[in-house]
């Protein structure tokens, strides 16, 4: 979609720092990291929210989300990590092409929760 940052991240036309990517999933760090290590997780493909998002997309962002998280622990050394998606304005959702955080934690005090 042409309006939309994270298919402009995709296409390389905005830049970011890349944590991983593949044929159907890109990951980087989140431009606003809540914790040291932020991540996003998104599917190639734009689909708005979990509403929209195919049993195929969906298939190729959680096959991979273990992986990520094994790359985050190597280069982070977090003592945990979260997983969450915002569906909807009224869940927090601002980028409007489907991703999920995933936030490393780095002991009580870091800044989330
Ligand atoms: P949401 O609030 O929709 O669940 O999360 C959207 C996330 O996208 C936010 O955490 C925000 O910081 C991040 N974000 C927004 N614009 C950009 C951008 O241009 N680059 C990167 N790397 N992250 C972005
Ligand atoms: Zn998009």
């Amino acid at each position: 979609m042409s309006d939309c940052i994270f298919c402009k991240i995709i296409n390389g036309d905005i830049p970011s720092t890349k944590v991983f990517e593949n044929e159907h999933v890109l990951a980087f760090l989140d431009i606003s990291q809540v914790t040291k290590g932020h991540t996003l997780v998104i599917p190639k493909v734009h689909k708005e929210n979990i509403y929209e998002l195919t049993p195929e997309a969906a298939k190729h962002v959680f096959e991979v989300i273990p992986e990520i998280a094994r790359a985050i622990k190597t280069e982070f050394s977090p003592v945990g990590l979260n997983i969450l998606n915002n569906n909807g304005e009224a869940a927090g959702q601002s980028v409007f092409h489907y991703h999920v955080h995933l936030i490393p934690r780095h002991g009580v005090d870091d800044g989330f929760g």
